[in-house]
């Protein structure tokens, strides 16, 4: 902060942008940006929002407005000087703020994004998505000079970039200190962007893209006024009223997005509690969805004035995809951030919006199953966190849930996964993973496989809590396969004929499997619980599972990630009792009481190496990396006779 004594000393600063800044506006301009025009919908965008805040601080210290309450935004092209001039009279910004605000990317998780979009190498595409906001400019102008003075303030400051890696800072000149408040940025456009100072040009882009903007957009021609847009919140304007395109062009304003959205929700609630809403869901995954620090995506108005873009009550955390703004007639404008935190009146607002979002989800899902496939694909393991958080929601909430499963391509719903089990099938089995194709090749569910029997891929981390909460779905109990206590004996083989016989007699068991049980149990005695015959396993000869009362391997594995546990609990092998690995095992300790020591040695190295085999196959890491490659080196050389 400078102080009031110090500014006759500062004089123009130099500093550079934000690495991640830079890079951005490599991209920006380099990129063919197709439509360039929408730098005009970002800046006003901007003067908009600065000047609700303004708006909303003046509630509460209305000397703000030095008597000045009227809100605009100004366009002034000139022709002589080719630059394009967007004023506002908005909160502005100080030193501090424009050094913060149009010097680094201020959003969470930006600098992770920028890498992302650097390594796929398709900029262009994800910037898209992203939204460049303030930057934008540097598509049409090669200089750029913002100048401010902070609601309140005394100071008035300049910022200057060319966009190429710096900016200058500096007290503003004399003669831009008519700006009573608010920002004035002056565009030195481009010569291949002379079309942004033709007035009817300017005109049609305003009415384009930013025809919703509350604030009167006006323009000055000579010495004539004209008012560019609506100027009316489109959230209060009835449906028949508002196009599809003005429509989107809401949604990019209020969620700072590019994309088309998926799903609009425009509606107005007239009973004890009034309120207006207009919402939507977006068409890609916002890149922060994960990011706790987010920005929240719905904005609160009371009667028509913004309060906060920063209120975790109006919709729940599973709902945080959602974008757009509620209006409400009935809370205070005063209304302190604190008091909103409990608010009885935001609380039912809550309600009734979540259940007409998960409303219309839900006809998405019974009438367009493809289209609702895409949301899930990008919100559902959002969704999902509403089974543990929302217990009222809970049972709409699982007949949303999609899953991919053995049986079916795409999608299936739990209902149709109940329609499909077979008789005598009393669970719902399911598997979970870190990845949808690792899950699919788990060894643990060949059995299952061999019998026909369905098995629902999880691979959410989310997945792991929610189960655990719902427990049940239609009195049918979920039930992981990399656990014991699974009990398969019952089902025929899927290809058994008619009268139940299988086509082919599986090969049978060594008969030294007992004592191969026995032999790995006291080799592994400290690194596994148990070892037991396994009836899931097919084609694999190993696998781990957890016991029956204990942690889930993939939870236990998350946890850890997270530092959350640092135990890791005995699991118990499995071993294949028909796969020609285990029996000729098997068939070598039968007939031991021949062999000598070396022999015994090399049953060991096998022992450690099914066990890390199975831990591999689960997506663990084997403890001694040197002892597994020791013996792998010594058994292959053996098969190779070196
Ligand atoms: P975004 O609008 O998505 O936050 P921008 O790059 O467009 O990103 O702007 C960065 C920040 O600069 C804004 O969040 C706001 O705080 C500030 N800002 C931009 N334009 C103005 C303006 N006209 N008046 C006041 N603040 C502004």
């Amino acid at each position: 902060m400078v102080e009031e004594g110090d500014m006759d000393s500062i004089s123009e600063e130099k500093l550079s942008f934000q690495a991640e800044v830079s890079r951005l506006l490599d991209i920006v301009a380099n990129s063919l940006y197709s439509n360039k025009e929408i730098f005009l919908r970002e800046l006003i965008s901007n003067a908009s929002d600065a000047c609700d805040r303004l708006r909303y601080a003046a509630l509460t210290e209305p000397n703000l407005l030095s008597g000045d309450p009227g809100f605009k935004i100004h366009l002034k092209p000139d022709a002589k000087s080719r630059t394009l001039t967007i004023s506002d009279n908005g909160i502005g910004m100080n030193r501090d703020d424009l050094i913060e605000n149009l010097g680094t990317i201020a959003r969470s998780g930006t600098a992770a994004f920028m890498r992302q979009i650097e390594d796929k190498g398709e900029g262009a595409n994800l910037i898209g998505q992203f939204g460049v906001g303030f930057y934008s400019v540097f598509m049409v102008a090669d200089r750029v000079e913002v100048t401010c003075r902070k609601a309140g303030e005394d100071h008035a400051w300049t910022w200057i970039s060319d966009g190429k890696g710096e900016f200058t800072v500096a007290p503003a000149s004399p003669d831009s200190l008519d700006l009573a408040r608010g920002s004035r940025i002056v565009l030195s456009l481009k010569k291949d962007a002379a079309e942004y100072l033709d007035p009817a040009r300017l005109r049609n882009i305003v009415k384009t893209y930013s025809d919703h903007v509350a604030i009167p957009v006006v323009m000055t021609e000579g010495d004539k006024e004209d008012t560019l847009n609506s100027a009316s919140a489109i959230w209060m304007r009835s449906k028949s009223d508002i196009t599809d395109v003005q429509y989107t062009e809401f949604y990019h304003h209020v969620a700072h997005a590019m994309d088309d959205p998926w799903l609009r929700l425009h509606f107005k609630a007239e009973g004890v509690i009034e309120y207006s809403g207009l919402l939507y869901v977006p068409a890609v995954q916002p890149f922060d969805l994960f990011n706790p620090e987010r920005r929240h995506g719905v904005k609160l108005y009371v009667k028509r004035i913004f309060i906060t873009d920063d209120c975790a009550e109006l919709v729940p955390p599973y709902l945080r995809f959602l974008r757009g703004v509620i209006d409400t007639e009935d809370l205070a404008l005063n209304i302190s951030r604190e008091m909103l935190q409990s608010h009885p009146v935001l609380a039912k607002i809550r309600g009734a919006v979540t259940k007409r979002v998960l409303n219309e989800l839900k006809k998405k899902a019974e009438k367009k199953p493809e289209e609702y496939a895409a949301f899930w694909d990008n919100f559902g393991a959002v969704l999902k966190e509403g089974l543990y958080e929302d217990a009222s929601q809970r049972e709409t909430l699982t007949g949303l849930v999609r899953f991919a499963s053995t049986k079916i391509e795409g999608l299936t719903s739990l209902s149709e996964y109940v329609e499909r089990m077979p008789e005598g099938q009393s669970e719902i089995y399911y598997i979970t993973g870190d990845d949808a194709d690792a899950v699919r090749r788990s060894p643990h569910l060949e059995g299952f496989e061999a019998k026909g029997i369905e098995v629902l891929l999880l691979s959410d981390p989310v997945d792991e809590f929610w189960i655990p909460a719902v427990a049940t779905f239609k009195d049918k109990s979920f039930k992981s396969v990399t656990r014991g206590g699974v009990d398969l004996s019952g089902f025929a083989a899927k290809d058994a004929g008619e009268d139940g016989d299988a086509k082919q007699e599986p090969e049978a068991a060594a008969p030294g499997t007992d004592a191969l049980v026995a032999f790995l149990k006291l080799a592994l005695k400290d690194a596994v619980k148990d070892v037991r015959r396994s009836e899931r396993l097919t084609g694999s000869p190993v696998c781990l599972i957890a016991d029956e009362g204990d942690m889930d391997m993939h939870l236990e594995r998350l946890l850890k990630q997270h530092r959350q546990i640092d135990m890791a609990s005995k699991r118990v092998l499995e071993i294949n009792p028909k796969h020609n690995l285990i029996r000729s095992l098997s068939q070598r300790l039968e007939t031991k009481g021949t062999a000598g020591e070396g022999d015994n040695a090399a049953l060991e190295d096998a022992a450690w190496l099914l066990l890390d085999q199975a831990r591999i196959l689960e997506g663990e890491a084997v403890p001694d990396p040197a002892a597994f490659a020791r013996r792998l080196t010594t058994i292959v050389e053996r098969g190779f006779g070196a």
